[in-house]
């Protein structure tokens, strides 16, 4: 059997490559490298693609963010609540302003915040609520949204993992007053280097967002606040047009192999991705849960399958956030699933033969062991 690998991103460039060989081409010639026509038509594009008024290319996904903030006016003192289970990014976001972030645990099933907690942790310093479409799989949005409205909270989406990905019938990234994109390589849209971008139908911080990108400039030389530098380039935003134009084709093989995952290990003992009615996820992970994790993580690698873990360490145990004091077990299960999850290699890279590889793999290997 050959190996298998969890990501091969050349793989997606040698789909396209003639594709992006002419995108890339073009924009050199055109001698234009940032805001520009390439970055213009990308965020019409992506706009029109999730369905909202305004998208500002940014320079990564935790600038997406952290310029989404600011934008709303959050700083510090200001409180935001924030999934315990995300990667670190999220949390980092709220840093950056200078506010606090308050976690709350996640649904057991669905690992997305869980709204049924989320009033409990508001106090009068609460600005804002930043879910996450974690894993790909839509947060439920309704409760989290009424829940701000009723306490006049702001609503940031951290859509980093979820390009395309429908709630209720509707894509995600326009719930929330705004939402921050990551199109780091690995993401399911994702450029040849750093690029993010801010999807927002309010047009205030539209504005807001684009004047803090370049360093809190519209007029050029003229400097209304403190900005920063943080653009996506014209290169980044000509690749990612072309890839825009395959992502609905990746996300339903991503979907077809996690319909083949769920059926072929359902006699697994793990805890298999759970979908609600109302959620059409696009799988940027396809995630179990077991109590041997590591144990199984080695035996798929002796068999050649790498896997990962997304992630091994939540953030309220990093060192970066020992000064907030929060102890391991204030999240229990934040923790756990930190001990337990394994992500299992899935994407438009991955192949029919390599799947089956894989699920022979983990059967050889891990099912029916007594
Ligand atoms: C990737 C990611 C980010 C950060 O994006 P970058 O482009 O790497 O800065 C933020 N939040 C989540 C959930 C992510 O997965």
């Amino acid at each position: 059997m050959n190996s298998v690998r969890f990501l091969d991103l050349g793989a997606t460039y040698r789909e396209l490559k003639m594709e992006i060989d002419a995108a890339v081409a073009r924009t050199l010639d055109s001698g234009w490298y940032l805001l520009g026509a390439e970055l213009r038509a990308f965020e019409e594009e992506y706009a029109d693609y999730i369905g909202v008024k305004h998208c500002i290319g940014v320079g990564n996904g935790l600038d997406a963010l952290h310029l989404s903030l600011l934008a709303m006016n959050i700083g510090p003192g200001d409180e935001v609540i924030v999934p315990s289970n995300t990667y670190i990014a999220t949390w980092l976001a709220v840093s950056q302003c200078g506010a606090i972030p308050v976690p709350v645990e996640p649904d057991e099933r669905t690992y997305n915040i869980d709204p049924n907690k989320i009033e409990r942790a508001i106090t009068p310093k609460t600005k804002a609520i930043l879910p996450v479409h974690l894993y790909g799989q839509p947060a439920n949005m309704d409760p989290i949204l009424a829940i701000a409205q009723h306490n006049g909270l702001r609503v940031l989406e951290d859509a980093a993992q979820a390009h395309g990905a429908k709630y209720k019938n509707k894509r995600v990234g326009g719930f929330g007053d705004a939402a921050g994109w990551s199109f780091y390589p690995g993401k399911n849209l994702g450029a040849f280097g750093d690029a993010g971008a801010v999807t927002t139908n309010d047009d205030q911080i539209a504005d807001a967002v684009r004047t803090l990108r370049n360093y809190g400039s519209r007029i050029k030389y003229v400097n209304e606040v403190r900005g920063f530098n943080s653009r996506l380039d014209e290169l980044q935003a000509a690749v990612l047009r072309v890839k825009l134009r395959h992502i609905d084709a990746w996300n339903t093989r991503r979907t077809h192999q996690a319909k083949q995952y769920s059926q072929a290990l359902q006699s697994m003992d793990w805890q298999l991705p759970y979908t609600p009615k109302w959620a059409e996820p696009v799988w940027h992970l396809y995630v179990v849960r077991c109590r041997n994790r590591n144990n199984a993580q080695q035996a798929l690698k002796e068999d050649g399958v790498e896997t990962l873990i997304h992630y091994p360490i939540p953030p309220h145990m990093q060192q970066a956030y020992a000064d907030m004091y929060l102890q391991p077990d204030a999240f229990p299960v934040a923790k756990n699933m930190a001990d337990e999850v394994l992500s299992l290699p899935i994407g438009p890279h991955f192949t029919d033969e390599q799947q089956e590889d894989t699920i022979t793999a983990i059967m050889r290997q891990l099912g029916q062991q007594d």
